[in-house]
């Protein structure tokens, strides 16, 4: 099928009380593994891109990979970029093939952030390409602040009610305690902001910061309505140590094999992520919109 917008993947997650995973993938090789994953499972995906990816390969040669992976794959797959602050790199991943983008215009006041978000919508929208936006301060977890800091730092019910009313967004993302990186404590998550957000606002909630939370706390967050799950480090982890390990048992210079060691660790534990989350075989559950 081709590629779609997170629009109706997030829509069928929310519905059927599971979550879609959204995998950072660093090259051609981690983009694979994840496609393949679901394949194999029949899930739905989410590819996603951080900025700094698409200036590193480059708007172009990105989705050329996007359209050999994934083109024809008959499982959902949707492209989405991550995190990114800048409304015209929003759009030239719009106009090079995206069909999702995250706008992430928090750092900038309540007002600012909506006529940003509304800037990328508006533009996003006709080209059928779905828009994430977020609002309060999701960290990272090196940023080690005060807990009266980030308690501060969490977005607002109101605030996030007034912002996606009439936006048109497919995924919405608080600040709601997790953060960025490998956690050193138990994160504390404001699971009572999660659902009043989500009910209040209906919209599918992007996760951030997946990376270390447990089984226990994956479920309760997708059971109070948390659609996307963003997974980045955890893949930056099995992408090096998939490599590291295989040579250090092996100590062959033999590209190949490591690359192919690399590939099966990445699409291992990504597809455990896509169990987890309960998206493995609900592929079909994706309503493909006719173009
Ligand atoms: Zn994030």
């Amino acid at each position: 099928m081709p590629l779609v917008s997170m629009a109706p993947i997030l829509k069928a997650a929310r519905a059927g009380g599971y979550a879609v995973g959204a995998f950072n993938i660093v090259d051609y090789n981690s983009m694979l593994a994840v496609v393949q994953a679901a394949e194999e499972l029949r899930s739905p995906v989410i590819v996603q891109t951080s900025v700094k990816t698409v200036v590193h390969w480059g708007h172009e040669a990105l989705m050329g990979w996007v359209r050999e992976t994934a083109g024809g794959s008959p499982v959902p797959v949707a492209v989405h970029l991550d995190h990114c602050k800048d409304v015209d790199f929003c759009l030239s991943c719009v106009e090079a093939g995206w069909t999702s983008v995250m706008i992430d215009a928090s750092a900038h006041p309540f007002e600012e952030n909506l006529a940003m978000t509304r800037r990328v919508v508006a533009a996003a929208a006709p080209a059928g390409v779905s828009v994430e936006a977020e609002l309060g301060e999701i960290g990272g977890v090196e940023d080690d602040k005060a807990v009266a800091d980030a308690d501060a730092s969490l977005a607002d019910p109101d605030k996030a009610v007034e912002f996606c009313r009439d936006m048109g967004l497919a995924a919405f993302a608080p600040a709601i305690g997790t953060a960025h990186g490998v956690y050193k404590g138990e994160p504390k998550i404001a699971f009572d902001r999660l659902e009043e957000i989500a009910n209040r606002t209906g919209l599918p909630i992007a996760l951030h910061g997946g990376t270390g939370l447990s089984d226990e706390v994956f479920r309760r967050c997708i059971s109070l309505g948390c659609a996307k799950i963003n997974i980045s480090t955890q893949l930056k982890y099995a992408f090096i140590d998939g490599f590291c390990d295989y040579h250090a048992e092996h100590a062959k210079y033999d590209p190949l094999a490591v690359i192919g060691a690399q590939f099966e660790r990445v699409k291992r534990e990504m597809g455990e992520k896509m169990k987890l989350f309960g998206s493995a075989g609900r592929a079909s559950d994706v309503e493909v919109p006719s173009s």
